[in-house]
């Protein structure tokens, strides 16, 4: 698996870093058809503002909530589909299955999933898994690409 390790010193370095990977992400030849992104990382750590920035940059507006009690927050840009998904609540990786989201995502969709580990091994593994820690007063976020495309867009990503 390849890795890249970035500093972002501010939230302003969490959203240059969504910028980046949101046309991947989101059109081209390295995206849509069921690109996913894991975020991981504890409370405050980002996963929601960098899933903010990345669905503001691909043309969503209107506002844009955190999913952590709805746990599934979906919006639409002309044809696109994007998932924004928040597993923090589940206590039981079964509810993942109870909840029949599973049947209503479509997929062709990009979908961005907080708290993956709380639905761990019902998931399949993403294009690219980003974790987020605290360091210093800003963060560092681990990427790690999971398929050839989530390698092609780390291997796009001006660091
Ligand atoms: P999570 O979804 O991981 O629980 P949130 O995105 O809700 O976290 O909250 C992250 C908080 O950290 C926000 O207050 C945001 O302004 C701030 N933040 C985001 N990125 C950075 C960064 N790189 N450095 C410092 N603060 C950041
Ligand atoms: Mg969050």
């Amino acid at each position: 698996l390849c890795t890249l390790t970035l500093h972002l010193p501010d939230e302003a370095a969490t959203e240059s870093l969504a910028r980046q990977l949101a046309p991947l992400v989101s059109g081209g030849q390295t995206g849509p058809a069921g690109a996913c992104i894991h975020l991981q990382g504890d409370l405050g750590a980002g996963k929601t503002a960098f899933t903010r920035a990345l669905l503001r940059e691909c043309g969503v507006t209107g506002r844009i909530k955190s999913p952590s009690y709805a746990l599934l927050e979906s919006y639409k840009v002309f044809n696109l589909y994007f998932y924004h998904l928040d597993f923090y609540r589940f206590s039981d990786s079964r509810e993942w299955l109870d909840a029949g989201f599973r049947d209503l995502l479509r997929e062709d969709a990009v979908v961005l999933i907080e708290w993956p580990e709380r639905a761990e091994g019902l998931l399949p593994p993403p294009d690219l898994l980003i974790s987020l820690a605290y360091a210093d007063d800003g963060r560092d976020a681990t990427l790690t690409a999971y398929t050839a495309r989530g390698q092609t867009w780390l291997n796009a990503i001006v660091p």
